[in-house]
């Protein structure tokens, strides 16, 4: 089965073919950094008019570069939550129009479901179950997945997600946006241990997450040290150690907790080489596999969009042809394939 993934949940159109047999066909991608760098974060309403005027494009591109025509699909899948609602209505509609046209059958797919199936997109593909470290822009969780579908969430952040915090750090130490990959460039000229951030709720056992902490001890160091530019380097190495600690202290619980020997780090976050290194050390330790996504996908992205939508749309899953969108759906409400969500 030949499926078309379309993501439009946030600040990217992303386009997918993805093939049961043959595997990824092809993908392409449009980032809208460019049209929201100005105002230091995304504008909804300007997501959503780039998503009109660039989805079907990347759709036709995507279909050429894999050689397809429309009719040789046999299902669409598109991002139907969580995310920003102006911005998911785009992908849907488009979506819908096209399994209507088509005569093929849709499924809309959840977000997080995508990111964290990405890693089944590489070579080593993790067998379930597997404990997911979701860290993204508006995420932070730890992820008990038995199965496709079968999510348990263990914990997650109570206030800042791990990618937000990296972006607003960024911001007060004058990166541009976005900041997650400035921030780990500049850390890069940081002094290991000048300055010490707290490893926020390490300190109790559980495996919830927090980051609006950081972000105000780093506030306030910002004060008290100055800016710098050796003292800002600084500054960015010991918040991005403090992530890093707390998150690798977690997965660890996360692993003892389960006895599942294999991890998967997906999200915008995992793209973070500092956090992949420190995952990679806790993993062996415990002797646990480590998965990720590709660079590329560990973003938002069509691929793993097409991906978890081919694994409902092979199931038998359908949806009706009214469409809609869930811009907050948690992942924990989702069914294995060709049961029906709670959404
Ligand atoms: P969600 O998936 O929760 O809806 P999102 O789609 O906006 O949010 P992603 O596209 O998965 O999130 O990831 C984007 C986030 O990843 C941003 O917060 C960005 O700063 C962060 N990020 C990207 N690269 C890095 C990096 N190298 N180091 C740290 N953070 C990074
Ligand atoms: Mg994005
Ligand atoms: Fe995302």
């Amino acid at each position: 089965m030949r499926v078309l993934g379309i993501e439009t949940s946030c600040d990217e159109t992303g386009v997918a073919v993805y093939d049961g047999g043959a595997g990824l066909l092809a993908h392409r991608l449009h980032s809208q950094v460019a049209t929201h760098a100005g105002y230091g974060g995304v504008v909804p309403e300007l997501a959503s008019r780039d998503h009109v005027r660039r989805l079907m494009p990347l759709v036709q591109e995507t279909l050429a570069a894999a050689g397809l025509a429309p009719g040789e699909l046999d299902g669409i899948a598109y991002t139907r939550g969580p995310g920003l609602a102006g911005a998911l209505l785009v992908g849907a509609a488009v979506a819908r129009s096209l399994a209507w046209g088509l005569e093929r059958p849709a499924i809309g797919v959840h977000h997080m479901e995508g990111h964290l199936l990405a890693p089944m997109l590489e070579p080593d593909p993790p067998s379930f179950p597997f404990v997911a470290l979701l860290v993204s822009g508006g995420h932070s969780q730890l992820v008990l997945v038995a199965d496709v579908g079968r999510y348990r969430l263990l914990g997650e952040s109570v206030d800042d997600a791990a990618g937000e915090a990296f972006d607003k750090t960024a911001k007060l130490l004058g990166l541009p946006y976005p900041g997650g990959p400035e921030l780990e460039r500049l850390a890069r000229k940081g002094t290991p241990g000048r300055l010490r951030f707290p490893r926020p709720m390490t300190d109790r056992p559980g495996l919830d997450l927090s980051f609006s902490g950081l972000k105000t001890a780093v506030l306030n160091t910002v004060r008290e040290a100055g800016d710098d530019p050796r003292t800002r380097a600084d500054i960015a190495r010991a918040f991005q150690d403090a992530v890093v600690e707390t998150l690798a202290i977690k997965c660890r619980r996360a692993l003892e907790a389960t006895g599942v020997p294999r991890l998967v780090v997906a999200g915008g976050v995992g793209a973070n080489t500092a956090l992949r290194e420190r995952l990679a050390e806790v993993a062996a330790r415990h002797g646990a596999s480590v998965h990720y996504p590709r660079l590329a996908f560990c973003t938002d992205n069509g691929a793993m969009i097409a991906y978890a939508g081919h694994c409902r749309l092979a199931a038998g899953e359908r949806q009706g042809p009214d469409f809609d969108v869930t811009p907050r759906w948690p992942l924990a409400d989702l069914r294995p394939p060709g049961e029906a969500s709670l959404a």
